[in-house]
């Protein structure tokens, strides 16, 4: 941007310069082109993806088994999204034809056709070190969509970035593009990030992880002289709710299911099920007990970063400061130990500390006495990713309130199964109404992504070499 004498800044106006020359290449290339990018990408990282894990496991201590995994659905996504490109979805264009005669029926021949938005500076997650980072889902969409990526490397994994990067590269040489279609910018202070991110060569930013760091970023991206659009998840506490219906049926195994999902790779999902909301009755306090009994041998692994595990401790006591503890054994591994505390919905709906997310594996027993008061809890949490309604199958007025409250308040309601676990589809809808997502209009995941990155614009009688 100007002479600066910080090398860092300067290199990141050098990666933004070349996605800015990479840009009109980029944007307008052909779908084959595009999804030979995509489908090469996909095949570089399974060709690497027993040393890729191997770094992965080394940065984030996430496992090989779940590793793998994300290696098989961050190539699945990038072969879905070539897949997206030839069927032509970038590309779409409304037409209306010209009507003689005086408006507002009488029309000149329009033409409404879809941009990319330019270079799209990404920030990984700390905790999708494959599926959300280098390769994942924010730049494989963001790539279908004809934009050129600038990765913000997220400072949990900065080895694997750099590896999964240079294969990336390797690729993107050999099918002759433009270098700047993908570029790096390693490890940089937080005032790097802002910097990256009010970049008059940025034209939109794509961001994964706390509440506190996508604010900051967000506020940044509004505070330009031009804003940009600003593509954030920024946590979520996601209600699971068990109503006696579903107690009735199956309460063991729905137990079991939830413990699971509580401690599921350390709880360190945008998506792991914080709140447990239940109805006064006995039947719920067999649940919560048959819940502590089986969160108890669950053993977790350490956390991503040592930052992470202390944030979650520290949102652990804020929480406890307010709540009755249900569950909380000694750590007796390398992570944290799980947590179960509890609080009545009266509580919970007054005090916004116990609405804090503690982002690991822990959640917070919520009990209402009744069904509008369970609705009152959804409404005062406000915005979340998911809502989990467990025993709202009959057709009633109550249940239909239900429903109405967690689609109002969240992205994806689930109607059974727990939220961890995000398929990539078309009908995905990932993100919800703040602090969840920026902009709730939006899916981070699942194909409707690639919308994020592209603007309308009108051609009105434009000649035919422009409409191509
Ligand atoms: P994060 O701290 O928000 O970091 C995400 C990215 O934003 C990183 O690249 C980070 O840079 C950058 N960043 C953060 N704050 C910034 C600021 N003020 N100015 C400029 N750049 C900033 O998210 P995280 O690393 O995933 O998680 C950290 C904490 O967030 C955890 O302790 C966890 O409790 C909480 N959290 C995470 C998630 C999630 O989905 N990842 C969800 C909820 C809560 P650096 O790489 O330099 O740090």
């Amino acid at each position: 941007m100007t002479d600066h004498q910080d090398p860092s800044l300067r290199a990141i106006d050098q990666v933004v310069a070349k996605a800015v020359e990479a840009a009109d290449v980029w944007g307008e290339s052909m779908p084959v082109v595009r999804a030979n990018l995509l489908r090469g990408l996909a095949d570089v990282l399974e060709q690497h993806q027993q040393d890729l894990v191997a770094i992965a496991d080394r940065e984030s201590g996430l496992g090989a088994v779940r590793l793998n995994g994300e290696v098989a659905r961050t190539a699945y996504q990038l072969r879905g999204f070539a897949e997206e490109v030839e069927a032509g979805v970038p590309y779409r264009r409304v037409e209306d034809e010209a009507v003689t005669g005086a408006p507002p029926a009488g029309r000149p021949r329009l033409a409404r056709v879809q941009r990319p938005l330019g270079p799209v500076a990404m920030f990984s997650a700390s905790n999708f070190p494959f599926a959300f980072s280098v390769l994942g889902g924010d730049t494989a969409s963001a790539l279908a969509a004809g934009c050129p990526v600038v990765v913000k490397v997220h400072s949990g994994h900065p080895e694997l970035s750099r590896a999964v990067f240079e294969l990336a590269s390797s690729v993107i040489r050999a099918q002759g593009l433009p270098e700047g279609v993908l570029t790096l910018v390693g490890n940089t202070s937080r005032a790097g990030g802002i910097y990256l991110v009010q970049h008059p060569g940025i034209a939109a930013v794509a961001f994964t992880g706390s509440y506190q760091g996508g604010k900051a970023l967000w506020q940044a991206a509004n505070e330009r002289p031009r804003p940009v659009p600003f593509f954030g998840e920024l946590g979520s506490i996601n209600p699971l709710v068990v109503l006696p219906a579903a107690l009735e049926k199956d309460s063991e195994s729905l137990a079991r299911t939830l413990a699971g999902s509580i401690t599921l790779g350390c709880g360190q999902f945008c998506t792991s099920p914080g709140v447990i909301v239940l109805l006064e009755s006995s039947a719920s306090r067999r649940f919560v007990a048959q819940l502590v009994e089986d969160i108890a041998p669950i053993g977790t692994h350490r956390m991503l970063t040592p930052g992470m595990q202390k944030g979650f401790e520290a949102a652990v006591a804020t929480v406890a400061e307010y709540a009755t503890p249900v569950f909380d054994k000694a750590a007796d591994g390398a992570g944290p130990a799980p947590r179960l505390l509890a609080a009545d919905a009266a509580s919970f709906i007054a005090n916004p500390h116990l609405r804090e997310e503690m982002f690991g594996p822990a959640a917070l027993v919520v009990t209402a006495d009744s069904l509008s008061q369970v609705i009152e809890v959804l409404d005062v949490i406000g915005g979340t990713l998911t809502t989990t309604l467990w025993g709202v199958d009959e057709p009633s007025e109550a249940n239909r309130k239900l429903v109405r409250a967690a689609e109002r308040v969240s992205g994806r309601v689930l109607f059974g199964g727990v939220p961890t676990g995000v398929a990539v589809c078309h009908a995905q809808q990932h993100g919800g109404p703040w602090p969840s997502s920026t902009v709730p209009q939006s899916t981070s995941v699942g194909y409707a992504a690639l919308e994020r990155f592209l603007r309308p614009v009108a051609l009105q009688d434009a000649p035919a070499w422009v409409l191509g």
